[in-house]
């Protein structure tokens, strides 16, 4: 979930630096918001709040929890009840940490960062996991509706540019309860929904007018690596259905003048030792299934962790030839819009 490793904060680009409300982050004059946010339709889920729409939403989620099929895996275990299986998780959503991210993609991490709110535990399974800690021992504690809103506004007045829900598949309802005392305690940040792609279409419609920019990862094409490397079998057709009905939400990843992600889709795909082949399937299904103007973030830092040395073949790091094909099948399959960094620029804060 991670592209690359924390690093230190870029200087603004022209001294627009989060929520007033914020601590000095750049020690620059600054702007209330970064230009065109928000207003009343902006974000996403200020006009929902507004109709009392979220608190509708939030209930109905919270109320499905009573016989769970919140993503694909479908376990119908009752989650009221504080019961849990496939995801581990039972009333509470549980949060691994929280923190302004700087290793997200320029768009999101901005000059004072992502505000990224890693939950524990995951529907998916992979036996290269990366964040295996949180994903799937379940380092992190569990939060209440009240304190995951806290997160959010402690992230607001760092001057985070938005918040980004990592792995929420699993929490959609307690994401929705705790929005409206976010909202009401002042948070004005757009969301991002950074996600295995493995979401039900329920938790999408419940998202829908509520999420700003949604982030999947397709990982892998056929089934029998869906099978062998996230123990889900459908991986595929539930990734194809999730990213088609996120694109017919928000459409194509747009950057304000600013270069912050403002809205739409950015997917990400983390290039696999020796599964070009799936690279290329994943591009072509994105410019000819979803749009050729969708956000590409081919990302290349895979790494052999977790169980991987369980599974020979992906038991090493893609090499350089690896990351430079499958950028070239991103652009042959059509694709023309992808993620790339801006040259570092350190910017000492403090
Ligand atoms: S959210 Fe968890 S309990 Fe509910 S269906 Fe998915 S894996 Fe099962």
């Amino acid at each position: 979930m991670q592209p690359d490793e924390p690093r230190p904060s870029q200087g603004p680009p022209d001294h627009l630096c989060g929520d007033p409300a914020g601590p000095p982050v750049c020690g620059l004059p600054r702007a209330p918001y970064p230009r065109g946010m928000p207003s009343e339709t902006y974000p996403a889920y200020l006009a929902a709040h507004a109709s009392g729409e979220l608190e509708r939403r939030a209930e109905e989620a919270v109320r499905a929890l009573a016989r769970c099929e919140i993503c694909p895996r479908n376990c119908r275990v009752d989650r009221l009840a504080d019961r849990a299986k496939v995801c581990s998780t039972g009333r509470r959503a549980r949060v691994s940490t929280y923190f302004p991210h700087f290793g997200e993609e320029d768009c999101l991490r901005g000059w004072a960062g992502s505000g990224t709110i890693f939950f524990s535990f995951c529907n998916l399974k992979c036996v290269f996991c990366q964040n295996h800690d949180a994903s799937q021992a379940g380092d992190g504690d569990e939060v209440s509706p009240e304190r995951l809103a806290e997160m959010m506004l402690e992230l607001q007045a760092m001057g985070c540019h938005n918040i980004n829900f990592v792995t929420p598949e699993h929490v959609v309802p307690e994401i929705l309860e705790a929005l409206p005392l976010a909202i009401r305690g002042g948070l004005r940040l757009p969301l991002v929904y950074n996600t295995s792609a493995y979401d039900s279409m329920e938790s999408l419609a419940w998202m829908d007018g509520v999420i700003d920019i949604y982030m999947p990862d397709f990982k892998v094409w056929t089934k029998e690596s869906g099978i062998r490397y996230l123990k889900a079998k459908d991986y595929r057709e539930v990734a194809c259905r999730t990213i088609r009905e996120m694109d017919r939400q928000v459409g194509p990843l747009q950057l304000g003048p600013d270069g912050l992600a403002r809205r739409g889709v950015l997917v990400r795909h983390l290039v696999m030792p020796g599964l070009l082949d799936e690279s290329r399937a994943i591009f072509e299904f994105l410019a000819r299934e979803v749009s050729a103007d969708t956000y590409v973030n081919i990302m290349g830092q895979y790494r052999p962790e977790y169980r991987a040395s369980e599974y020979p073949e992906i038991d090493r790091r893609p090499t350089v030839d690896e990351i430079t094909a499958a950028r070239r099948l991103g652009r042959e399959a059509g694709l023309h819009r992808f993620d790339a960094r801006r040259p570092q620029r350190l910017f000492v804060v403090g």
